[in-house]
């Protein structure tokens, strides 16, 4: 069994308490062993950075560029090696796997460009003979605190504007995930990263988690993940002064007009209800039909549901992997359970067995259902959409805003009008037209609003504002 340790400084670390990652397609097949940290991991962590902060601050750009752009070619040379881990450790499908694992590879490219691209403001003093500069620069030490549901995309594009805008990082990433984060870890350290800039904390959110959170020494955190994880560390950082970015949950609307087109409307629907087995937080979890269509549109979907192949995510034949993991398939098949006592019908749910031991499911559709029921207010992060039907195109963008999240909203119509009213008032930081709600270019800001996201933006140039911290310098030039 392959072990796996913490990088801190120039060293693979270990702290023993090896934990084993388990593939959840099968659960016989154990992918390596991690040693997972404590507090006094970070500590060291912490101390590694401090030292390699002022180097890294005030480093060439041309270095931050050409560390991060051999990042990025060096994951594009290994994307079937990475991808192939990606789809054993989270379960979702090798094609899934492969295409996350360019994605990272694209966001570090794009990021080594902004490492060269950054730019201040020379203005005019309102005073004679005084030139005032607008500068930004890094904020110091950044926390990253990342999910399991892209275990490669969202550590990369936390560490790399991080580290284009000159911060020193130590991540932990998810307890059922740590495969994606220690390879970005081996293809930093091998691609010239100086020791301490990036440093590799494994280990539990509640241990780990808790200590980067809470250390006097970072300066910000980013954080995606849950709501409740979320809120608490908003909490803390509020306490602390620390800044703070959270991307969290959502339940987002995909709204179905009359005018819509069903060849497009029902494959961006199940794309973006059940593929990467809904686990993503653009998934469409809340389709909003309009009356018209809403037959003719319930009986293409779930046509198209039971007709996609559940399997062992490494099975090319394979489009929805399994579940994550025990606990997240008990907690679908509970709401499979719920949305059947709100009284839905319930097409589709069941737990599967099949030839391997692992989390299967079949993808779920809860038809006949409102707005105000359990099942479309709380985020189920898995395999699952409820259908609501509603009368027209004022109830479809109520219903839609009517939620504590704000994340991703989309609308398959082929009314202009309508399109361009749904941009204007969905309550959500992206909005889809005649798209699936998943699935975003990673050059353009991403997050959500409401009880989605919290703090600036990521992705794309907007990444600058949580990275650095501006200052303002006055020049006496007489
Ligand atoms: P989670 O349980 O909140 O965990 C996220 C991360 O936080 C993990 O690394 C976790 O460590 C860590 N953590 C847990 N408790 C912590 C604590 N007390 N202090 C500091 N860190 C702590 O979320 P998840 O189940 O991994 O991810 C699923 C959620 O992520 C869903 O709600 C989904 O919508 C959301 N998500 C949002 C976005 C977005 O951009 N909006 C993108 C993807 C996912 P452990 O793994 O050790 O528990």
């Amino acid at each position: 069994m392959t072990k796996h340790d913490n990088l801190i400084g120039a060293e693979w670390v270990s702290f023993g308490n090896y934990q084993d990652n388990i593939n959840p397609s099968d659960i016989s097949d154990v992918i390596g062993t991690y040693s997972y940290g404590d507090a006094s991991s970070v500590e060291a962590a912490v101390e590694a950075a401090k030292s390699a902060f002022p180097a890294w601050r005030d480093a060439s750009p041309q270095l931050r560029h050409d560390v991060l752009d051999a990042v990025g070619n060096t994951i594009a040379s290994r994307k079937d090696e990475i991808g192939r881990l990606l789809s054993r450790e989270e379960g979702k499908t090798l094609a899934e796997g492969i295409g996350e694992t360019m994605r990272a590879s694209q966001v570090f490219k794009f990021f080594a460009g902004e490492a060269l691209r950054q730019v201040g403001d020379l203005q005019a003093s309102v005073r004679p003979d005084i030139e005032v500069e607008v500068t930004r620069e890094p904020v110091g030490i950044v926390g990253l605190i990342t999910p399991w549901n892209f275990p490669i995309a969202i550590p990369a594009w936390k560490i790399a504007p991080a580290l284009a805008y000159g911060n020193c990082v130590i991540i932990k990433p998810a307890d059922l995930t740590p495969g994606c984060a220690h390879v970005i870890a081996e293809i930093l350290h091998e691609c010239g990263c100086p020791p301490g800039v990036f440093n590799l904390v494994m280990g539990r959110g509640s241990v780990v988690g808790e200590a980067i959170v809470t250390h006097p020494d970072i300066s910000a955190i980013s954080f995606t993940g849950s709501v409740a994880t979320g809120h608490r560390i908003a909490e803390t950082c509020g306490r602390l002064r620390k800044k703070v970015q959270l991307e969290m949950g959502g339940k987002n609307p995909m709204v179905v007009l009359n005018d819509a087109d069903l060849s497009v409307a029902v494959p961006a629907c199940v794309n973006g209800t059940f593929f990467s087995t809904g686990q993503r937080c653009t998934a469409s979890s809340r389709l909003v039909v309009e009356a018209g269509i809403h037959d003719e549109f319930v009986e293409a979907v779930s046509k198209a549901m039971q007709s996609l192949k559940i399997g062992d995510a490494l099975d090319q034949a394979t489009q929805i992997g399994p579940v994550v993991d025990a606990t997240q398939l008990n907690s679908n098949l509970d709401y499979v359970d719920l949305a059947k006592t709100e009284a839905a019908e319930v097409i589709g749910g069941e737990r599967l067995e099949l030839a391997a031991k692992g989390f299967y499911q079949a993808p779920a559709l809860f038809v006949g259902t409102s707005n105000d029921m359990r099942i479309n207010r709380e985020e189920i992060f898995g395999p699952c959409g409820s259908v609501i039907k509603v009368a027209d195109f004022d109830e479809a963008v109520a219903v839609a805003n009517d939620t504590e999240f704000g994340l991703s909203a989309g609308i398959c119509t082929q009314s202009l009008k309508h399109a361009r009213a749904f941009k204007r008032q969905a309550a959500a930081g992206m909005v889809m037209v005649n798209l699936p709600t998943a699935g975003v270019d990673y050059h353009v800001p991403f997050g959500g609003r409401k009880g989605s996201s919290f703090g600036a933006r990521e992705q794309g140039r907007y990444a600058v504002e949580f990275y650095t911290t501006v200052k303002t310098s006055y020049v006496f030039a007489g």
